[in-house]
């Protein structure tokens, strides 16, 4: 089946007992056994429920994965992929990495003896040099947040097979609509399906999906055992987001193309990042290993200050201002003092993320009423 037709269909079968199209919302804690441990293949729903197998079925499909296991959150899903380590094992990973995702490596599982080390994973010698006997899992974001710069995640899963280092692609802001970093040698694909892949800002859900059954069951016992699921009703929105992704994920990345060449001939604005720029950080991998640019932007005012960029971000009408992304609706945010507010400006500074700049999440709108409003704020 091509990507299209696997979002409606793959996994996804009328329901056996009354010929419902719709997957139901299997809304029970436990079923009914004939005899002791005879039952239908499910026992308690913490270990399984109908409606979340089908939606992970379907997004295993989608990453071209064998299994999908999924959570309560993203972070969740981080959390249970964390814990396949021990004591004294070392993670490598990003230096621009969403923040919830540092605070779990830095503020919790540090505090268990699992060391991660932040670093430029563009940088080939820099990825060698720390990788050492202790290294057991390479954590990629790609396109990062806010700074939209793209990793290269063939090169970089390639490193670590050579040495036998698991891998993990946080694949949030791309979706297997644009990349799919299995076929690309990742072991594992990431997602916050509260962004795209759920798609309409109504629910909270994260998922991991692997082509090895050595991971898929170390996982799902994890996750028995941890507990972190979601729950029935959050699988059937993200079932039901999921059926329209690449009609919605299309149209906001030909959105983000026309707002991001406006953006780029204003004026007032300093830099535009954005990975579909000839000119872009790392545009050629972003050529090779996605099928679209993402419908991610973010934006520098020539008038670099707090103040200039709060102007903007107050006076937009259709971009609503909020933390989050990937909904139907667009978004503006302000990432110095909303999502990257715990790191030190010094470090922001570092890799560009200055007081004005704005980030944008271009939702499904008519993209002239959109370059409109943005016009009108920026003047
Ligand atoms: C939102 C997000 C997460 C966390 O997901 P939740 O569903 O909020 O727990 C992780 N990674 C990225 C890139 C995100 O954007």
């Amino acid at each position: 089946m091509k990507f299209e037709t696997k979002v409606i269909h793959a996994g996804i079968e009328p329901d056996p007992s009354t010929g419902a199209i719709m997957t139901p919302i299997y809304q029970t804690s436990t079923y009914v056994q004939d005899a002791p441990g005879k039952h239908k293949g499910y026992e308690y729903a913490r270990t399984q429920n109908p409606t979340r197998t089908v939606l992970e079925k379907n997004l295993a499909a989608l990453e071209n994965g064998t299994d999908a296991i999924c959570f309560a959150s993203g972070l969740a899903a981080m959390d249970a992929v964390l814990k396949l380590l021990e004591p004294g094992d070392e993670i490598i990973s990003t230096f621009e990495l969403y923040g919830g995702s540092y605070r779990l490596m830095t503020q919790i599982f540090a505090k268990y003896g699992i060391i991660a080390h932040f670093i430029d994973l563009n940088d080939k010698s820099s990825l060698r040099n720390h990788i050492n006997e202790k290294t057991k899992l390479i954590w990629i974001e790609t396109p990062t947040n806010p700074m939209l710069s793209v990793l290269d995640i063939k090169y970089i899963c390639s490193i670590a097979k050579k040495t036998g280092i698991l891998t993990c692609v946080d694949s949030t802001f791309a979706t297997p609509y644009l990349q799919r970093p299995i076929d690309l040698g990742a072991d594992m694909v990431h997602h916050s399906a509260t962004k795209y892949l759920a798609g309409h800002s109504d629910v909270i859900l994260g998922a991991v999906i692997t082509n090895s059954n050595e991971l898929s069951d170390r996982l799902h016992y994890i996750q028995n055992a941890s507990g972190a699921i979601p729950g029935p009703q959050d699988c059937f929105l993200t079932l039901r987001g999921i059926k329209t992704l690449h009609l919605r994920v299309q149209r906001a990345c030909d959105n983000a193309m026309e707002i991001a060449a406006f953006l780029k001939k204003n004026r007032k604005i300093d830099r535009v990042f954005y990975p579909g720029f000839k000119d872009a950080h790392n545009h050629l991998v972003a050529k090779r290993q996605m099928s679209h640019y993402g419908a991610m932007i973010s934006f520098t005012l020539k008038s670099d200050t707090k103040r200039a960029a709060n102007k903007v971000l107050s006076r937009t009408k259709l971009f609503s201002l909020a933390e989050s992304l990937g909904g139907v609706e667009s978004l503006i945010g302000h990432p110095a003092t909303m999502t990257h507010a715990s790191i030190p400006k010094k470090d922001r500074l570092s890799i560009g993320l200055t007081d004005s700049l704005i980030r944008l999440s271009i939702g499904v709108e008519h993209v002239d009423d959109l370059i409109a409003d943005l016009k009108s704020a920026i003047s």
